[in-house]
């Protein structure tokens, strides 16, 4: 696919220097001596003619040496902005060491810096000014078979706030990924960004800010411009997939609800984290190995990410036998107020059936002492909520306590792997979303997992594209979280590893867009025949940066 794909657009796209300045289809050195007499490239590069491998070598190298991580991020940037297939090759072959590059957690220094380190646009922007001909700017974009678009308004950009249009690294970061761990072709992801205003007063104030000048519209005028964008998506890239992407909690919510039985479209923050979230669970379970109706969960933190979790455990209980009232007895939330309890005024739509009788506490350890969890689930975005007290109070009541410290990026995880290890004598089973590097504590060493929805949402996206499905349904998430936790070995779990390495991420996401589409066939959600080996199928679909030939 890769090939033919590249082979058809030098067709369209010529020869010469125009073909070395489009980074879909330049080799640079690695160009054949037949490619380069062919194609009128003979002089404009260097004689010697490189492989890839020897490309990534340099690269490499050149990354590494760069002073800070913000540094690496522009060389990558760089990279992709010239020659895309070295970019894939590289993260690729590279997948531990690039990811917390490309994503969380340098992508939110970059986006706190976008302004200021901007160079070569990349992606959509659209704007409330916009309205009214949001498909002429759609179809501005320079690729027709655009099948994946991530769309943010920039509300919510990772744990870091509103960041306004500088939150356009994190759509252009999770397609990135999409093409890394899923394999799905660069040309057919398209990254957006809505600008409906910040309400960031340092950016309102920056003159380098590349936004609007204005406050965030909200109401009529908001979900005009949101359904005029959706419309128009729909209708200039037919079968594309939408992923709604760090939206904040008060229009995340909704427009998932308002859409997803209207379009193929999903929440990646609330979908996709409950998809990695209950993944995680079913991990730690085999560790300790208890059932997952035995557990009580608590969450800090009561939006998109922890409801997501929520909701798909309420579902993973269910499936286990306990009717939904039981399920969600099990899950406790803990938000900015304290423990959401029924005798609290105004509980929002989403929390409402997690609140239980339950006198008021507004301390998290007191939570902890009272309702003894088995498993805390940070999504708060706030650093250092998990404190000695809580990490000890859960590893008195539990032999293996389960610690999620969720919130991204590093630095807003609630604990590190280092205290949630220490603190609970070496018991803790954590995962983060944003990674950390392995503790030795006595002789012993743990390898933290990542418990982010890298895990899930390309694969997710694959087995939707390759399928062609038209809706994306929860039980495709569900799915999701019982594949990808299928791919951990014992071995991993020796580790106290509740996730598999990254580096089988390409084959993880392989087997859980396998199991989504197989899904899609089940539920009447695709026109598109089933293939006899729906493995076989999504894996020859996958992108892959080797160079093709074009002589
Ligand atoms: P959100 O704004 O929807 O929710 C944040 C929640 O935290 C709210 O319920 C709020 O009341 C609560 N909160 C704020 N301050 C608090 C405090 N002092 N004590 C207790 N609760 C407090 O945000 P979200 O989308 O749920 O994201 C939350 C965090 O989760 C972010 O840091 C985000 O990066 C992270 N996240 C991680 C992943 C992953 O894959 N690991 C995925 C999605 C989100």
């Amino acid at each position: 696919m890769a090939a033919k794909a590249r082979m058809d657009s030098v067709g369209e796209l010529g020869r010469g220097v125009k073909l070395l300045h489009d980074p879909v289809l330049n080799k640079g050195t690695a160009f054949s001596d037949e490619e380069r007499d062919a194609l009128g490239l003979r002089g404009l590069l260097p004689p010697r003619v490189h492989t890839q491998e020897e490309q990534v070598q340099r690269v490499l190298a050149n990354v590494r040496a760069m002073p800070t991580d913000l540094d690496r991020y522009l060389e990558l940037v760089a990279l992709q902005d010239r020659n895309e297939s070295l970019f894939y090759r590289l993260v690729v072959d590279h997948i531990e060491e690039m990811m917390p590059i490309i994503y969380t957690p340098t992508v939110g220094q970059a986006c706190q810096n976008y302004g200021h380190i901007f160079r070569r646009s990349r992606g959509l922007y659209i704007s409330l000014e916009d309205r009214g001909r949001v498909a002429e700017l759609l179809g501005n974009w320079p690729h027709r078979d655009v099948r994946v678009i991530v769309v943010t308004d920039g509300e919510r950009i990772l744990g870091l706030g509103d960041l306004g249009t500088d939150g356009m690294g994190i759509p252009i970061g999770k397609l990135a990924l999409y093409t890394a761990c899923a394999g799905i072709h660069p040309t057919q992801c398209l990254p957006v960004t809505l600008d409906v205003g910040t309400n960031n007063e340092s950016l309102l104030e920056d003159p380098l800010y590349l936004g609007l000048s204005r406050r965030r519209v909200r109401g009529e005028a908001y979900d005009e411009l949101i359904d005029e964008f959706l419309q128009a998506a729909q209708e200039v890239f037919p079968n594309v997939l939408i992923q709604l992407e760090d939206f904040a909690n008060l229009n995340a919510f909704r427009l998932l609800d308002k859409y997803r039985d209207r379009l193929c479209t999903f929440d990646d923050d609330i979908q996709g984290t409950g998809s990695v979230g209950l993944a995680g669970i079913y991990s730690a379970l085999r560790i300790t190995g208890r059932k997952l109706s035995e557990q009580r969960f608590l969450f800090l933190g009561a939006g998109e990410a922890g409801l997501g979790i929520g909701q798909l455990l309420v579902a993973a209980l269910m499936d286990e036998g306990l009717d939904e009232e039981a399920a969600r007895q099990r899950c406790w939330l803990f938000d900015s107020q304290g423990l959401v309890v029924s005798g609290r005024d105004a509980i929002p739509y989403p929390k409402r059936p997690y609140a239980h009788d339950h006198e008021p506490v507004t301390d998290f350890v007191a939570a902890v002492e009272a309702l003894r969890p088995t498993a805390i689930i940070g999504a708060s975005g706030q650093p250092g909520s998990f404190d000695e007290g809580v990490i000890e109070a859960m590893a008195r009541s539990n032999e293996r306590p389960i610690v999620f410290a969720l919130s991204n990026p590093t630095s807003k995880a609630e604990c590190t792997a280092e205290q949630a290890y220490r603190w609970s004598e070496g018991r803790a089973i954590f995962a983060s979303g944003s990674p950390f590097d392995p503790v030795e504590l006595g002789t012993q060493t743990f390898v933290p997992g990542q418990g982010n929805n890298a895990y899930i949402f390309p694969g997710v996206g694959l087995g939707v594209v390759v399928s062609e499905a038209t809706r994306v349904t929860d039980e495709m998430f569900f799915t999701a979280a019982k594949t990808l936790a299928a791919q951990v070995g014992e071995e991993d779990l020796a580790k106290g590893r509740i996730y598999p390495s990254l580096t089988r991420i390409r084959e993880v996401s392989a087997k859980i867009a396998a199991a989504v589409a197989e899904i899609a066939w089940t539920r009447g959600l695709t026109e598109r025949e089933r293939p006899g080996d729906i493995l076989a199928d999504v894996e020859s679909r996958m992108f892959d940066p080797a160079y093709a030939s074009y002589v």
